[in-house]
């Protein structure tokens, strides 16, 4: 299987080689087709195994190959548990976006409330969160997430630990867009509460379990 098989935009497909990554990892091999078709996906695989282009490879495709739903407001919002998870989610975000039209904007709790609020004036389309700070701008009215066609949950399981799930829920709740599609990723599909969200917040999710009996 190479990245050329998967269905990419030939954009994304020269970032790889510059970047060196000749073939997909076996999640993103399962899971970009499944996204890039639109549909919504529940995958699970190892630490490691190359989740987070799995998912923000298709992200920015879809995002470069549609128009968006709405004038204002993110397009695409990843959440991750922790601060440290969602900068390197942010990381990887901010190389696969240089040269492109497209703002993205890290959301971390334990920063300046009032610096963050201006902040969505840029219109980024991409924000990546920890869920507590993002549910807490929501509240204030401080960005608007009726025009969001991607959120991912990235270490559900890990968030839903962490007690968040009410901050996941307000941001379903948020982002009621019969055109949104949602993407969860966990170590584990075997977690009662990852099961539940994602009854919950997923339509018809195509299942990925890579490297485990499932
Ligand atoms: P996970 O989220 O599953 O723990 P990451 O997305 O953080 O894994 O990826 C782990 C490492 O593998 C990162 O350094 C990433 O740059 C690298 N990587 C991702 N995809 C590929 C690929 N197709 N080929 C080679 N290395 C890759
Ligand atoms: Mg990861």
């Amino acid at each position: 299987m190479q990245f050329e098989d998967l269905g990419l935009d030939k954009r994304l497909l020269k970032t790889m080689e510059l970047w060196g990554f000749s073939t997909p990892t076996d999640v993103q091999a399962s899971a970009i087709p499944v996204v890039c078709a639109g549909k919504d996906l529940l995958a699970s695989s190892k630490t490691g195994s190359g989740k987070t282009l799995a998912f923000l490879l298709p992200a920015l495709q879809r995002v470069m190959r549609s128009k968006a739903f709405s004038r204002s407001g993110p397009r695409v919002v990843v959440l991750a548990p922790t601060r440290e998870l969602a900068k390197q989610v942010y990381g990887e975000l901010r190389k696969l976006l240089a040269g492109t039209q497209y703002k993205c904007m890290l959301i971390l709790g334990g920063e300046n409330f009032n610096d963050q609020a201006k902040e969505f004036r840029k219109d980024p389309a991409f924000i990546v969160a920890t869920p507590g700070r993002l549910a807490d701008h929501l509240e204030h009215r401080h960005l608007t997430l009726e025009g969001l066609e991607l959120l991912i949950l990235d270490e559900a399981d890990r968030m839903l630990d962490l007690g968040f799930a009410p901050q996941l829920e307000a941001m379903n709740n948020a982002a009621n867009h019969r055109r949104r599609q949602t993407l969860m990723f966990s170590a584990t599909l075997d977690h009662q509460q990852v099961n539940e969200i994602a009854a919950d917040m997923l339509k018809e999710p195509k299942r990925v379990a890579i490297g485990f009996v499932n």
